[in-house]
């Protein structure tokens, strides 16, 4: 029996994307052979990608606004690297919002000045910090839409008189926004949109080509652009089910229906931690992410029974991070709202144990 998967990432995938996938894996377009076992450069596989890379612009509301989209390897993380050879020349402001924040920090540190506009690590990151300035002379300005481990998201992006660059991880595609406020937008395949493997990055060409440095290839924004996304042998399986999952999010009616589900289910989840005696919110309330749900079990002493009526119930992945302890409830846009509901009787069934 399929589990409830809370996981944090990676995470649940739609049930029909995991079997088109395992499909593929063993028959692609019914043509005897595998997707593994093709060239990226056959004709099936660069319609893959080029579908792939055109249902995120549209999903995005990007198309014919002078933006690329593009499937790179080496995670996240490495757009911290990245982000930062391609576009710092003299500074840049990063907005400090948790542990993804620091990381970008300390990788853009390596080759320029940073500067933090604004922290709340002394918090612990349980808020958004609002209401700060963002200098005009700077090369871009960084933020982290929503921070995973501390369940906070960002709901009002400041409007940045610089290039405005946001890792979008673990929220992409799951609420609407003014994409086109942001000039390059990188995330993580392995949350709402695939396998571990692939890192979408969404850039506005024109703020391309301005920094003095050498640029090594692998690292060349403008290089991939040129190669349509396979300057290097791509990443097939993971490009081919997050297009599954761009073309599954289109399905339900796109970005807008997916928020409405996202919503409905993060209001179940964090009306039983307000109620529930038993259980403290870990974020701001303004600041709660629709995706995380951050909590923790007030009294120690029952944590062992709840965890076994978890177990039981078949929940899984439901644990905290070590920075902020207690639970996690991650609820991308695969998780069921049925997942979320289960998850909420058991909570209320502790409390009427108790
Ligand atoms: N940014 C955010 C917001 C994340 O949640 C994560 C991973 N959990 C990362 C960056 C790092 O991603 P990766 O493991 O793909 O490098």
């Amino acid at each position: 029996m399929k589990k409830h998967n809370f996981s944090a990432g990676p995470s649940i995938l739609p049930q029909e994307v995991l079997l088109k996938a395992s499909h593929a894996v063993m028959d692609f377009n019914n043509e005897g052979l595998s997707l593994l076992e093709i060239s990226h450069r056959s004709k099936a596989f660069v319609d893959v990608m080029e579908n792939a890379r055109a249902l995120v612009l549209e999903l995005l509301g990007l198309e014919g606004k002078g933006y690329k989209a593009l499937f790179l390897q080496g995670g996240a993380s490495t757009q911290f690297l990245m982000v930062a050879m391609n576009l710092l020349e003299k500074r840049a402001g990063y907005l400090n919002t948790g542990t993804w924040s620091k990381k970008a920090i300390k990788e853009a540190k390596m080759l320029d000045d940073i500067y933090e506009v604004a922290s709340s690590e002394s918090a612990n990151f349980n808020y958004i910090p609002k209401g700060y300035d963002i200098p005009e002379d700077y090369d871009y300005f960084h933020c982290t839409s929503n921070n995973t481990i501390f369940g906070t998201q960002i709901k009002e992006f400041p409007n940045s008189p610089i290039p405005m660059v946001c890792d979008m991880s673990s929220d992409i595609f799951s609420r609407v926004l003014d994409f086109s406020k942001f000039d390059l937008i990188y995330a993580g395949a392995q949350k709402n949109m695939g396998p571990a493997g692939t890192t979408l990055v969404v850039i506005k060409e024109d703020i391309l080509g301005k920094v003095s440095r050498k640029i090594p290839s692998i690292m060349d924004y403008k290089l991939h652009i040129s190669n349509g996304s396979m300057y290097n042998t791509p990443p097939v399986f993971a490009v081919y089910t997050s297009m599954l999952t761009l073309e599954w999010i289109k399905s339900l009616g796109g970005i807008a229906a997916v928020e409405k589900l996202n919503e409905k289910k993060a209001n179940v989840m964090y009306s039983e931690i307000d109620l529930n005696p038993l259980f403290k919110g870990f974020a701001t309330k303004e600041d709660r992410s629709i995706m995380n749900a951050t909590f923790t079990l007030e009294n120690e002493n029952l944590k062992e029974t709840f965890e076994t009526m978890l177990k039981e119930a078949g929940i899984s992945g439901l644990n905290g991070h070590r920075s902020v302890g207690g639970y996690r409830a991650s609820m991308y846009n695969a998780l069921p709202i049925e997942s979320v509901k289960t998850l909420v009787e058991v909570m209320s069934e502790l409390e009427s144990k108790a």
